[in-house]
């Protein structure tokens, strides 16, 4: 019988480092890992017979074992969940597989030290937490269905062993050698205490079989969590199941249990994270929600359970009312689950809502977290788009730094003002400080400040808000000039009419059209997007579904009060074929690219240009 001996990937033996070097301040935590991964296991089993009875043998009984053996000094936690195969533990157990851990490996291959230990916090790592407390650790498995058991072992080194054992059970046994000074954990009191505190909502039972001994206490209660009332279960009860089900170690941010009645009867019990996992932002993440029916897990990520955009919100849903043997593909078409996702799908948004008028401080890390997915909930979910627009938060010229609702906003506006105006660019400090911003501020108007990429393609499909209008400052658009203003505009066109005509020709590679405008202030001119530009983000979405996109050239706007318009001018007047006037031109287009938060073509050139103006 051959014995591989495998070596760690490098990524997972950083990992193993960090964890043996005790980022985690108490070593409980190893049990609670262990134990949400024998409940995972037996899931699986479960979920896998439905579809293949021969995988369970008459006798087979879902149970979970700590065995505390004195003599040996070994902690085993045993299973009789769906096992493991020689290849599956060198995958599994050899490098970081684990969805979490991924993206934790990911950040230290980045080389990104400084962030790691608030990392580990949220990603854990499961299954390397027995090396807390073990110096040897073995795992001895037989995968449901087939007969060959192997035994996994390390020291936590470079290495790990795999090799044949023959006449397993099927499932997992983890056995801990523990270390001199971790001995407490073969203390069946120990042990009890970290079940009742940590693993007590495992459906399945917690069995502590010490050798020599006839009695097999359970030390779960067993209950559904999600089924028992509200005031029975402890905050840090929640907290626990949270961890297991949403594989993270640091605490929610709110949670809800949601029983709902009437023709369909359903339990739900969700949670907020308080920050992302990186997954959750990929394209192919599926819901955080599972389905079960009567206590067995059904699918662990039901995207038919609620809508794309709220994919952040982890949880359990339970139904009495769906079928057993429901197959996965038919979830989308079942009748009992579209009306659970209506009802769900309404009570999330409106648990939102509550939190963000109760809990603002809150809302803001949640929203700084989700922000974008519930952006993309405004452009993709019409029927409840004015819900979502609700839930949005905005940074303001008025408040650039504290984002505030936008529902708060608009409800403190007064009521004539029949137009809400906004900006879009890279950075909101910015672009608070943009010419843009101008004549909004000369009229004491509050501009909304957007910076990421969902807002511009939100902002296209949302078009109003509580019946006003939104407007960007940086598009063109006349229809809201006063009649003096349109006026002002009138007589600078035609007062430099000449100079506008030069401009026009010397810029013609660079801009569609230049003008005067009545918004600038204090600038001497900006730069405006064509109205019917799509805006940066759209056009790089567009570009990557391979439409025809032309770059829209941009509209230069002058202001008509200011010197720097008239000394053109008199350039102009005197001699139009002057080199001074040309580069004049050309600089104060550069300078208008670089108050719109771009770089000038050639920066050589712009700064010789300011040197010799200086
Ligand atoms: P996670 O539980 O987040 O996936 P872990 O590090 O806890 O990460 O476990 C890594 C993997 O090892 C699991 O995803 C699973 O495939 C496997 N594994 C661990 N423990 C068991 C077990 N008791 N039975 C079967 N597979 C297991
Ligand atoms: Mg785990």
């Amino acid at each position: 019988m051959s014995t591989r001996r495998l070596k760690f990937k490098a990524e997972t033996k950083r990992v193993l480092d960090l964890v043996i070097h005790s980022l985690y301040s108490h070593h409980d935590i190893f049990l609670r890992e262990l134990v949400s991964n024998a409940s995972d296991a037996l899931d699986r089993l479960r979920f896998e017979a439905l579809t293949d009875e021969s995988l369970v043998d008459e006798d087979h009984e879902d149970r979970i074992e700590l065995i505390p053996d004195e003599e040996k000094k070994t902690l085993t936690v045993r299973d009789t969940g769906i096992g493991m195969d020689g290849d599956e533990m060198a995958r599994e157990l050899g490098t970081i597989a684990s969805s979490g851990s991924r993206s934790f490996a990911k950040l230290l291959e980045e080389n990104r030290p400084e962030e790691i230990p608030e990392l580990i916090g949220q990603f854990g790592v499961g299954f390397y937490s027995a090396f807390m407390v073990a110096d040897t650790v073995e795992v001895f498995s037989r995968r449901a269905g087939t007969d060959q058991g192997y035994r996994w072992r390390s020291q936590g080194e470079d290495t790990f062993t795999v090799k044949e054992v023959d006449d397993l059970p099927v499932g997992t046994s983890v056995v801990l050698h523990l270390k001199e000074d971790r001995e407490e954990y073969l203390d069946s009191y120990t042990l009890r205490s970290l079940v009742s505190r940590y693993s007590d909502y495992i459906t399945y039972p917690i069995v502590l079989a010490e050798p020599g001994s006839d009695e097999r206490p359970v030390l779960n209660s067993q209950r559904p969590i999600w089924t028992r009332p509200e005031e029975e279960v402890s905050e840090e009860e929640y907290n626990e199941f949270y961890k297991h089900l949403a594989h993270m170690t640091e605490e929610p941010l709110d949670r809800l249990t949601y029983h709902g009645e009437g023709v369909r009867e359903f339990h739900a019990l969700l949670f907020l994270p308080r920050s992302r996992q990186m997954q959750m932002m990929m394209p192919d993440y599926k819901s955080g929600v599972s389905l079960y029916v009567r206590k067995v897990m059904i699918k662990e990520e039901a995207e038919e359970l609620l809508p794309r955009y709220l994919r952040f919100v982890r949880g359990v849903v339970e139904s009495p009312d769906l079928p057993l043997n429901i197959s996965r593909e038919l979830l989308q078409s079942n009748a009992t689950v579209r009306v659970i996702r209506k009802a769900l799908t309404r009570k999330v948004l409106s648990w939102l809502g509550e939190l963000r008028d109760g809990r603002i401080d809150d809302y803001r890390i949640l929203f700084d977290q989700f922000g974008d997915l519930l952006k993309e909930g405004v452009y993709s979910d019409y029927d409840h788009q004015e819900e979502l627009a609700d839930l949005l938060l905005v940074h303001t010229s008025g408040s650039p730094d504290e984002a505030v609702p936008l529902k708060d906003l608009a409800e403190e506006m007064p009521d004539d003002i029949e137009t809400l105006y906004y900006v879009t660019g890279s950075d909101r400090r910015e672009l608070a400080a943009s010419p843009y911003l101008e004549k909004a501020k000369r009229e004491g108007r509050e501009v909304l400040l957007f910076d990421s990429p969902a807002d511009e393609i939100m902002l296209q499909s949302l078009g109003e808000y509580r019946d006003r209008k939104l407007v960007s400052l940086s598009k063109e658009s006349d229809e809201d000039l006063t009649e003096e203003e349109r006026e002002r505009k009138e007589t600078a066109e035609e007062a430099y009419a000449g100079l506008l005509e030069y401009m026009k020709d010397t810029l013609n590679e660079q801009v569609s059209d230049v003008r005067f405008s009545p918004r600038l202030q204090d600038s001497p001119c900006v730069l405006i997007a064509d109205r019917n530009d799509p805006g940066e983000a759209m056009r790089s979405i567009l570009k990557a579904m391979r439409q025809d996109v032309p770059d829209m050239k941009k509209i230069l706007e002058l202001n008509p009060n200011h010197d720097l318009i008239e000394k053109l001018d008199h350039l102009y007047e005197n001699d139009r074929s002057s080199p001074e006037l040309e580069g004049s031109v050309r600089m104060l287009y550069d300078l208008a690219v670089i108050m719109a938060g771009g770089r000038p073509d050639d920066p050589a050139t712009f700064g010789r240009r300011v040197a010799d103006l200086l």
